[in-house]
C-alpha cells in the first residue's frame, strides 16, 4: 500500500486572526474581541462585562415596560 501523502497548502498553519493579550491588536477592549477570538485580558473582559451588565438593563427596562 502506498500512500502518497501530499504535504501541500498547509504548511505554515498558523492563524492571522488570533488577538492575544499585550499583541497591541487595535480589537482589544471590545466584547467581539472575547466572545469571537477569545480573548480574556482585562480589557476585553471589561467590555465583555459592560456589555452584559448593558444587555441585562435592557432586559429590565423591557420587561418592566
Ligand atoms: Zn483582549
Amino acid at each position: 500500500m502506498t500512500a502518497t501523502y501530499e504535504g501541500s497548502g498547509s504548511r505554515s498553519n498558523r492563524r492571522l486572526n488570533t488577538v492575544s493579550a499585550g499583541d497591541g491588536d487595535p480589537r482589544h477592549g471590545k466584547y467581539t474581541t472575547y466572545t469571537n477570538h477569545k480573548c480574556h485580558c482585562d480589557l476585553c473582559r471589561a467590555a465583555w462585562s459592560e456589555y452584559c451588565r448593558d444587555l441585562r438593563d435592557r432586559r429590565a427596562e423591557q420587561a418592566a415596560g
